[in-house]
């Protein structure tokens, strides 16, 4: 005779079979990670779940997703390891069920500013793949009654799946990076091979030489740029995404920009106008990011901006969000192939003939944006001129 306990047993492990199924299904990572909180949460009918990524690196946690997030901005938040109930289920390698979170000594109370409903009580489970490990999953508030025994013993499955899941994930994206990144660095790579043969040849001129040197410094100077931006990327894709949020005044970083920028723009011959609100409320986020993100936005409008043109960079503020647009008046963009700026490595064709790149910035950006809960737009027409704005939401604000 099968009861009612073996019944809802029963269920889970059909729920159980078919999430794995799911799981294995996709190397995407944000949506693996979001399943796998969704899955949690329904298997130990709790109210919420949340993953904190490890960074066997940096000794870090990082707080990833959960299904309780009160905005994005707070993904990547550190929890740090010494002083949190995820750090000690990092540490012990084991689960843990606490019913009065509130009253635990070692809970971490700043994330109780990121989420929608204080955490009453949770049950955290390692997530461990190939014996290293990944991060934390934990399940928070229990619809009704304790966590149990029979609850722990199914997220502790979950999370030997999960975990395997997302190792695979990063795996694949690392590989898959490592690609593209080889095969980039073949066009810098061949023009350097060619300068430099031809550099050696007993016959050419010494000016010809110094042309060769000048465009093997250029080369130089691409693959060191490459690097960089790689970096970068490899770091936002990974998962451990690193923001400091902090709060920030956003008109101080646009005027960093413009003084980092203004000589730039005037030794190409371009006018450069600022129009920055003075009243944008504080941000959140991470300042460096920001900054960069739109260094990266003012460094493209100079680069493919002919002399003569214009330059300009202005927020408008409203209650939800502040904008920030960098306008020139340069070479455009068609709308072929504006669908694929944001892509890794992408360069429109003929973009070397007015700088060159590495075709990494604006995927970056990109990710800096989403990583704010931000979005960003471009607005351009060839031989015109391109706006791209940048969207950022002010919700943490108003708390
Ligand atoms: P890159 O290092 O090549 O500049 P990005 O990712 O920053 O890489 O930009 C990708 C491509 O988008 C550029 O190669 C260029 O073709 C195009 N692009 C970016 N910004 C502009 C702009 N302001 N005006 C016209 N084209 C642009």
């Amino acid at each position: 005779m099968i009861n009612s306990t073996d019944d809802t047993q029963l269920s889970q492990c059909q729920k159980l079979i078919s999430i794995s199924r799911d799981l294995a299904s996709t190397l995407d990572l944000d949506i693996l990670l979001n399943r796998i909180v969704q899955a949690a949460a329904e298997l130990s009918d709790a109210e919420a779940a949340s993953i904190l990524l490890y960074d066997q690196q940096s000794g870090k946690l990082h707080f990833q997703v959960t299904t309780n997030l009160k905005e994005p901005l707070m993904r990547g938040l550190i929890v740090p390891v010494e002083n949190s109930i995820a750090g000690w289920i990092v540490q012990n390698r084991q689960p843990i069920i606490i019913n009065e979170v509130q009253q635990d000594k070692r809970h971490f109370k700043i994330i109780n500013k990121a989420i929608i409903a204080p955490t009453q009580s949770l049950l955290g489970v390692p997530l461990i793949a190939r014996n290293k490990i990944t991060g934390v999953l934990e399940a928070i508030n229990k619809k009704s009654g304790l966590f149990t025994p029979g609850d722990q013993e199914i997220l502790m499955t979950l999370g030997a799946q999960a975990a395997v899941a997302i190792e695979n994930s990063r795996l694949f994206q690392q590989s898959d990076l490592i690609a593209e990144f080889v095969h980039e660095l073949r066009t810098p790579l061949s023009a350097l091979f060619t300068a430099t043969d031809l550099i050696m040849h007993p016959k050419v001129s010494k000016e010809k030489k110094l042309e060769f040197a000048d465009s093997i410094y250029g080369e130089v100077h691409r693959l060191s740029d490459m690097a960089d931006d790689f970096l970068h990327i490899a770091r936002l894709e990974s998962g451990r995404i690193q923001f400091r949020i902090q709060p920030f005044d956003l008109t101080d970083v646009l005027n960093e920009c413009v003084a980092l920028v203004h000589k730039q723009a005037e030794q190409s011959n371009l006018s450069f106008e600022s129009s920055i609100s003075t009243d944008i409320p504080t941000l959140h986020g991470d300042r460096d990011k920001i900054k960069q993100a739109v260094l990266n936005l003012l460094s493209n409008a100079i680069k493919y901006t002919p002399p003569g043109g214009d330059i300009i960079l202005e927020t408008a503020t409203s209650p939800d969000e502040v904008k920030i647009c960098v306008r020139d008046t340069g070479i455009g963009v068609s709308e072929t192939h504006q669908r694929k700026l944001f892509e890794k490595f992408y360069r429109v064709p003929g973009a070397e003939k007015h700088a060159s790149g590495t075709g990494l910035g604006l995927a970056i950006v990109k990710r800096i944006v989403e990583g704010h809960g931000g979005v960003i737009e471009i607005e351009s027409e060839v031989d015109v001129g391109t706006t791209f704005s940048i969207h950022l939401p002010l919700g943490s604000r108003r708390r």
